[in-house]
C-alpha cells in the first residue's frame, strides 16, 4: 500500500507515514459510516454528549505528546502547539452544552397550530480539512458534527496526516465502530469522499478548493460548510493607540509565520500615524526569533513546505519590482522565512490581493477613514477585519462599514463564547460554532398538528 511520509519543515527529517486509502476504496469506507450512523443518532444528543465529554481529559493526559508531534509534523513553534492542544481540550465541555441546547426540540404554539421543530442527523458527514492548525481544524469539522448524530469520515490534510490520526484514534476510543473514520491522502482522496455517499461536507480549506466542493456537491445538492480563506485588513485610524495597533499588527501578522486563515495581511495606517507604527512594526518584527519551533524561545517556525515558501516569496519579490519598500526581512534560509515589513503596497501588487498565508506585513498609508474601508472591502475574500481607533462613534462606523464575516475592534476577530466563525463574500458559505453554526450540522424538521 503507498505510504504518505510526514517529515518535519525544520530539519526534513522524517516523522512518520501512514497508508494512502485508495480512493476506490472510500465509497466502502463511507458504506461503513452510513451503517453505523442510525444506532448513534438514537442514542440522543445527551448520550452521545456523554460518550464524548471524555475527550477532554484523554487529550490533556497527553497534551504534551501531541504538542510536540504537532510541532514536528507542521513546524509552529512549540508553546503555540500546545496552545492549540490545549484549547482543543477546553472547550469540549462548553461545546457540548452549546450544541445540547442548540439541537434541543422547539415547540411553537400560534393559537391553532403547534409545531414542533426538531434538528435531526443528516447522516454522514465528509470532514476535510488544512494543515495550519492540524489538531484544532479536524476537532472544529469533525466534532459538531459528531454531536449532532453524524457519523464522520475525516480527510486531514496531507501535510500533517499523524496529528490528525491522533486526534482521531483519541475520539475514536470514545464512538463505536464506523462512527469516526480516517482516510488519508490528497485531492484525490478529497475528491473521492465529495463523490461519495455524504449528505453533508465540512470544509475548512482554500477559496479555489471550496469553489471546486461546492460545484461537485452541487449534482447531489450535498449539503456544505466552508470555512475558506482570508486577506484580512487592519485598519488604524488617526485616533488610534499607535504602539497597541503595531504591537497587535506584528502578533497577527507573524503569529504561527503568517500561516492563519485570520492573520492580518493588509494594513491601511492613517498618515500622521504612519511612520511611528511602522518603525514600532519593525521594532517588534525584530524581537521575533525564527528557528525550530522545538528549541526555546522560538516565535516563529518554518513554513509549512517548499510550495508554500515559494509562493510568499514570489509575492513579495513581485511588490518589490512593482514598487513596493523593504523595511525589514525578506531573507530565507530553507523553510524559515524572516518576519516582513513591507510599505508602499498598492492594489495592483498580487500580494495586496490573493491570500499570502506567510510571515509578512504589507503596509498601505490611506488619507483617511473612507479610503482605507474603500481598499479593505476591495477584496473578493471576505473572513475577518480588524480596526484600532479611539473607542468612538466614528470608530464603530467603520468597523460596521466592512465587509467581513467578523470584525475586531482593537482587539482579535475572536468572539465571545459562543459566537460563530463565519466568513463573508468569498471566505466561506454557512459556517460552523455557535446555536445557529451548530445547526448547519442537522436537518430541521417541522411536525405540526391542529390545536
Ligand atoms: P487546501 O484547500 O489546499 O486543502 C484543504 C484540504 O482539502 C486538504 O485536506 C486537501 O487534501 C483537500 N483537497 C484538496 N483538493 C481537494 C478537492 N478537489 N476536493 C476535496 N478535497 C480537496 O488548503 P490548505 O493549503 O490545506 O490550507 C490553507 C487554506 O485553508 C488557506 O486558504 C486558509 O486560509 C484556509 N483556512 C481557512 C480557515 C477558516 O476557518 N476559514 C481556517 C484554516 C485554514
Amino acid at each position: 500500500m503507498a505510504q504518505l511520509v510526514s517529515t518535519d519543515p525544520a530539519t526534513g527529517a522524517v516523522v512518520g507515514a501512514v497508508d494512502v486509502t485508495p480512493a476506490d476504496q472510500v465509497p466502502a469506507v463511507v458504506a461503513r459510516a452510513r451503517a453505523a450512523a442510525p444506532a448513534w443518532a438514537a442514542l440522543g444528543t445527551a448520550g452521545r454528549a456523554a460518550r464524548l465529554r471524555p475527550l477532554a481529559a484523554a487529550i490533556t493526559a497527553r497534551a504534551d505528546e501531541l504538542a510536540r508531534l504537532l510541532t514536528r509534523e507542521m513546524g509552529k513553534p512549540l508553546r503555540d502547539a500546545a496552545g492549540e492542544i490545549r484549547s482543543v481540550a477546553d472547550g469540549v465541555d462548553h461545546e457540548l452544552a452549546e450544541i445540547e441546547a442548540a439541537l434541543a426540540p422547539e415547540e411553537l404554539d400560534d393559537g391553532r397550530t403547534r409545531s414542533t421543530v426538531f434538528h435531526d442527523p443528516l447522516g454522514v458527514c465528509a470532514a476535510i480539512t488544512p494543515w495550519n492548525f492540524p489538531f484544532a481544524m479536524p476537532h472544529w469539522m469533525a466534532f459538531p458534527a459528531l454531536a449532532a448524530g453524524n457519523t464522520v469520515v475525516l480527510k486531514p490534510s496531507e501535510e500533517t496526516p499523524l496529528i490528525a490520526q491522533a486526534y482521531a484514534e483519541l475520539v475514536r476510543a470514545l464512538v463505536p465502530d464506523g462512527v469516526l473514520q480516517v482516510v488519508h491522502g490528497a485531492d484525490e482522496q478529497g475528491k473521492a469522499l465529495v463523490a461519495a455517499d455524504v449528505d453533508l461536507i465540512a470544509f475548512t480549506g482554500s477559496r479555489a478548493v471550496g469553489k471546486q466542493i461546492m460545484a461537485a456537491a452541487a449534482g447531489g445538492l450535498k449539503r456544505i460548510i466552508l470555512e475558506l480563506g482570508g486577506k484580512d485588513p487592519l485598519i488604524v485610524l488617526d485616533s488610534a493607540d499607535v504602539d497597541k495597533a503595531a504591537t497587535f499588527a506584528a502578533r497577527n501578522c507573524f503569529r504561527n509565520a503568517g500561516q492563519v486563515c485570520v492573520a492580518t495581511e493588509r494594513i491601511y495606517v492613517a498618515r500622521p500615524l504612519a511612520e511611528r507604527f511602522v518603525s514600532r512594526l519593525a521594532v517588534e518584527a525584530d524581537k521575533l526569533t525564527v528557528g525550530n519551533g522545538l528549541d526555546d524561545g522560538t516565535r516563529i517556525g518554518p513554513l509549512v513546505s517548499a510550495r508554500q515558501r515559494d509562493h510568499v516569496l514570489a509575492q513579495v519579490g513581485d511588490a518589490l519590482a512593482r514598487g513596493a519598500t523593504l523595511v525589514r526581512g525578506g531573507e530565507h534560509d530553507g523553510l524559515f522565512v524572516q518576519p516582513t515589513v513591507l510599505t508602499g503596497v498598492s492594489p495592483d501588487m498580487a500580494i495586496a490581493r490573493e491570500e499570502t498565508f506567510g510571515p509578512v506585513a504589507c503596509v498601505t498609508v490611506v488619507d483617511d477613514a473612507d479610503e482605507a474601508v474603500a481598499l479593505a472591502n476591495g477584496s473578493r475574500y471576505g473572513l475577518g477585519a480588524v480596526v484600532f481607533g479611539a473607542d468612538d462613534d466614528r470608530t464603530r462606523q467603520v468597523a460596521r462599514a466592512l465587509d467581513a464575516g467578523m470584525i475586531g475592534v482593537n482587539q482579535g476577530v475572536y468572539g465571545a463564547r459562543g459566537a460563530p466563525w463565519v466568513g463573508a463574500r468569498e471566505s466561506g458559505f454557512a459556517f460552523h460554532g455557535s446555536r445557529d453554526g451548530h445547526r448547519n450540522f442537522t436537518q430541521t424538521r417541522v411536525l405540526s398538528r391542529p390545536r
